[in-house]
Order: structure tokens, then C-alpha cells, then sequence
């Protein structure tokens, strides 16, 4: 739950006192122009940003007094992180597998390297990586602790339209089998109409609207959700 959350960088309002709530098992979608404050949103709830104002409240846990604790059951993608690039695919897994204590952490590590397709990069250094096989192992690192809530900034952008479709049924698979609550930040509306039960709308650090992608097509009288966004960017 995010309440009356702004974030001030200097004298940009990136964020302007949002408030919103996911229930548990939901899958909702952040979408926005550049710039809106998607990423800032999702660093503060990561507890990597310091609000300007307000609280994040994760399970009844302030992020804030209690990150330890609530970093647990997350995961993430998020800009703001980057991994080691110095370090090998399967080693940043076991470093970022251990930090999260995972058990059977080598089978773990093995599953979500065939999943991802990195089985023949996995002893490469991922500083060395294509954009696309970073994003890969991105999410691998994202799922490894199993999360109840999954935060994903833009995890799609740099994939090709195969890989990209394979990483949404994963998503959507992981989703489903473990009834993760997923916030989901995206400029892919195919992605987000079919992954979301809803949706979110941002603009200048404020949602604008939100509801069911259907709904919101009717009410703003568009044909898809992609034309509601231009309404929404140029309006
Ligand atoms: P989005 O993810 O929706 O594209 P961001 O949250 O990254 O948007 O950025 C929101 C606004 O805050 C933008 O105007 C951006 O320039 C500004 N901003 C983001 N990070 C910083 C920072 N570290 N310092 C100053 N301004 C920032
Ligand atoms: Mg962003």
C-alpha cells in the first residue's frame, strides 16, 4: 500500500503524492510517458529511494524501518540495480541466490539458467552480455527467492519480440503457480493487456486513472489500450 508517497528530486516533483493499494495476487500494471514516474515509484517501494514524503507499506511493514524483512518476499527489476559485471551469470545467481537464502539454491540456479535460455552463456561474465541476455538473467535473479511480490520495471524493453513473448509466459506461468502480486512497468501494451488484471495510469507523478484494460478502453472510447495511453500522454 502506498500512501500520499512524493519524491522530490531537487525542484522536480517526480512523484506527487500517490496513493494506491495491490491485493495480493494481482497483477497490475504501471503504465506512463518517460519520465512520469514509474521507476521512482518502484525505487521507493523497493525501499531504494527515499520518499520526500509518505509511506510504503509492504504486508502491514513500513519499507522503510523494516527492509530487511520485506526484501525477503520481493524481487525485482529495476534500473537502479545493476548486477556484478565482473562476475559470471551462474555467479551472480549464487551471490544474489545466497543473500536471499534459498535452499537448493544449486538446483534453483540450474532450473532458471534452462529457463531462460543461458545454459551456453553461463560461465560468461555479464558485463560481456547483449543487452537482451542481461535482461535475461535480470529475471533469473528476479525469481530465484520464489517472491510473493514482484516489482518489474520495464522488463521486456530489450528483447526481441520471440524472447520477449517466451519471458511473458514465464511471468505469467510463475504468476499463476504461485499467486505472486506483481506490479509490472511497461511501454508493451500487448504485455500489459495480457499479463494485468488492471491497470494504472501515470502522468507527471500522479495516476490519472485505473481499472480493468477493457474498461478503461470503453470509458476513454479507444480501441485499444495503446490509444488510450496517446489520449492520455497528449491530453
Ligand atoms: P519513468 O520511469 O516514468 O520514465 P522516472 O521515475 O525515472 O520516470 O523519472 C521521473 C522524473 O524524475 C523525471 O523527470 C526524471 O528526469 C526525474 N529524475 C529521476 N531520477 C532522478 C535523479 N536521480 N535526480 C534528478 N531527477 C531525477
Ligand atoms: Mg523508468
Amino acid at each position: 500500500m502506498i500512501n500520499n508517497l512524493s519524491k522530490k528530486y531537487k525542484n522536480i516533483l517526480a512523484v506527487n503524492n500517490l496513493n494506491f493499494k495491490i491485493n495480493k495476487g494481482k497483477i497490475i500494471g504501471l503504465l506512463g510517458p518517460n519520465g512520469c514516474g514509474k521507476s521512482t515509484t518502484i525505487g521507493m517501494m523497493l525501499g531504494l529511494i527515499k520518499p520526500s514524503q509518505g509511506s510504503v507499506m509492504i504486508n502491514g511493514l513500513n519499507i522503510e524501518n523494516n527492509r530487511t524483512e520485506v526484501l525477503e518476499k520481493m524481487n525485482f527489476i529495476s534500473p537502479y540495480i545493476e548486477l556484478p559485471k565482473k562476475l559470471t551469470i551462474e555467479e551472480n545467481l549464487k551471490v544474489y541466490g545466497r543473500m536471499y537464502g534459498v535452499k537448493n539454491l544449486k538446483d534453483k540456479i540450474e532450473e532458471l539458467i534452462e529457463k531462460f535460455n543461458l545454459v551456453e552463456f553461463k560461465n560468461r561474465k555479464t558485463g560481456e552480455l547483449s543487452s537482451g541476455q542481461k535482461n535475461r538473467v535480470s529475471l533469473a535473479k528476479a525469481l530465484i527467492n520464489d517472491p510473493e511480490i514482484l516489482l518489474l520495471d520495464e522488463p521486456t524493453t530489450s528483447l526481441d519480440p520471440d524472447v520477449g513473448d517466451y519471458v511473458r509466459s514465464i511471468i505469467e506461468d510463475f504468476a499463476s503457480k504461485k499467486n505472486a502480486t506483481i506490479l509490472l512497468a511497461s511501454h508493451n501494451m500487448n504485455e500489459v493487456e495480457r499479463l494485468c488484471d488492471e491497470v494504472m495510469m501515470m502522468k507527471r507523478g500522479q495516476i490519472i486513472d485505473k481499472g480493468i484494460s477493457d474498461d478503461l478502453i470503453k470509458k476513454h472510447g479507444r480501441k485499444n489500450l495503446e490509444e488510450v495511453f496517446l489520449k492520455i500522454a497528449r491530453g
